[in-house]
């Protein structure tokens, strides 16, 4: 089965997210590949070719901001509602160089066009040690950030970081982030993130970095290893139940 097609423009959609309804989606990265810290097992885009914690050798195919604005405002333009505005596509959004001016000249589109829309960010949460990109979060109004494993050995097994990339820094990095949601994807399969404690462990995760809610789902497309398997809902309401008497954190299923 073929994973996903990647976006083809800087503007796609809007895609009825599962997570937040009518979405128009921001591709900051490049359009005919993807660049991402990650290379998730499960990853809907198939493996990453440019794998990165730095963007920087790949500045002439990412988007400006003036064909960011452009493209934005054309869209809004046309007086069709969304509800969400985010920042996602093929990567990582947050290794955008300047992401902080990325997110204020969104604001602003969004404030002229379609007050209502909430602007949003989904990330991976590799990001989080830079200023530009905390700068760039704080702007928004819901920050999803992905937190899929209880300890760094399955982080690698499962998200596939980039070498510089920790995940204690990670979860310290998640901690000092005021209000966000931590989304996770379950899997099962030869590789998961279910057996060995790595539940409990992941649950002892969200009670210290505390986040306002917790988003739980499985994988609903064809994966770059294509042998995963899905997390049926029943299995997941029984995670979210554990997680929520002992975190007393909401965690919704999707
Ligand atoms: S972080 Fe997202 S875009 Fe990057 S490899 Fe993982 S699922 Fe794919």
């Amino acid at each position: 089965m073929q994973t996903l097609k990647l976006q083809e423009g800087i503007i796609y959609g809007p895609i009825k997210s599962r997570r937040l309804g009518p979405s128009l989606g921001i591709n900051l990265l490049p359009k005919s590949y993807k660049l991402c810290p990650f290379n998730c097992i499960y990853c809907q885009y198939g493996w990453t070719l440019a794998h990165t914690d730095n963007a920087s050798a790949y500045m002439d195919d990412l988007p400006t901001m003036e064909e960011l604005e452009e493209a934005l405002e054309s869209w809004l333009k046309r007086g069709q509602d969304v509800d969400y505005i985010t920042f996602s596509g093929n990567g990582e959004p947050c290794l955008y160089p300047q992401f902080d001016r990325m997110v204020e000249v969104a604001s602003e589109l969004r404030n002229k066009y379609v007050p209502q829309a909430r602007l949003a960010v989904l990330s991976n949460s590799a990001c989080l040690g830079r200023s530009n990109v905390i700068e760039g979060l704080k702007q928004l109004d819901e920050r999803i950030m992905k937190l899929d494993c209880g300890s760094e050995e399955t982080f690698r097994k499962v998200n596939h970081p980039h070498k510089n990339i920790k995940y204690k820094e990670i979860v310290e990095n998640l901690k000092n982030l005021d209000d966000m949601i931590i989304q996770t994807v379950f899997m099962d399969g030869e590789t998961n993130n279910l057996e060995n404690g790595e539940i409990e462990q992941w649950i002892e995760r969200l009670d210290y970095i505390k986040p306002r809610e917790v988003q739980i789902y499985s994988i609903d497309r064809p994966s770059a290893d294509q042998t995963l398997k899905l997390v049926g809902k029943e299995k997941l309401q029984k995670i979210a139940q554990k997680a929520e008497k002992i975190t007393g954190i909401s965690v919704k299923v999707f």
